[in-house]
């Protein structure tokens, strides 16, 4: 249990970092982010910052996940890839907004415990995959939207191939070790069209299983 201060706290933090779409709000509202932070972290798991989690690997911001998924314009009917499990935090809140959510991880002690505390929750549909994410999920594409969490330093066209035409994809582009620009892409009849949203930085796309 959240106590309700704590919680009204956090929504308020959420909405002075601009994340303001009621939609996401609510869907952030019914995932409980302690349950994602392991250890003595979790009484932080309310304030707006990124936590460590397992594999030298990040939960991310509370308010980027949300600027994130507002940027991704998620609807009902979406079938939306994530690239980046980790402990789970962002494809929990896309389930209470998408048909799907496929999500990718290339740590399986990370994808393993995310599959297992979906499970538990009430959540929408989400399925967690161990693998390589830089390939994408060809056995379901196209999707309606694609959100990588880890920094790559293009937009992979393998990725760019498996979303729709009408579709958007949200990630971080950058060097790691540098601030990283958030950008949303659309993908249209003409070509790809993209935006510059925000300075972030996040741990970096790497190709390949891991072997934890
Ligand atoms: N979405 C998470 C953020 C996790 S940090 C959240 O809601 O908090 C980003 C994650 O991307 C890490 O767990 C890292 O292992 C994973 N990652 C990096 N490169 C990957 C790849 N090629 N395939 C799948 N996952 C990858």
């Amino acid at each position: 249990m959240i106590d309700p201060e704590t919680l009204m706290q956090y929504m308020l933090s959420l909405r002075h970092a601009g994340v303001t779409d009621r939609d996401v709000l609510n869907a952030m509202e019914r995932v409980p982010r302690h349950l994602f932070v392991t250890g003595h972290f979790q009484d932080r798991a309310y304030h707006d910052m990124p936590l460590p989690i397992a594999s030298g690997q990040t939960i991310s911001q509370p308010s980027v996940v949300g600027r994130m998924t507002q940027a991704l314009q998620v609807g009902k009917r979406h079938k939306v890839l994530e690239i980046g499990t980790g402990t789970g935090f962002q494809a929990a809140i896309l389930s209470h907004l998408a048909r799907r959510v496929y999500t990718v991880e290339r740590h399986r002690i990370l994808a393993r415990p995310a599959t297992k505390l979906f499970q538990e929750m009430d959540l929408g549909y989400v399925r967690v995959l161990s693998g390589d994410g830089t390939l994408g999920l060809p056995d379901q594409a196209p999707f309606d939207r694609i959100l990588l969490t880890a920094a790559a330093e293009d937009p992979p066209s393998i990725l760019l191939a498996q979303l729709r035409v009408g579709g958007i994809m949200v990630l971080p582009v950058g060097q790691t070790d540098a601030v990283q620009s958030l950008i949303k892409i659309e993908k249209t009849q003409d070509g790809l069209e993209y935006t510059e949203l925000d300075k972030v930085r996040f741990v970096p796309l790497v190709q390949g299983m891991a072997n934890d």
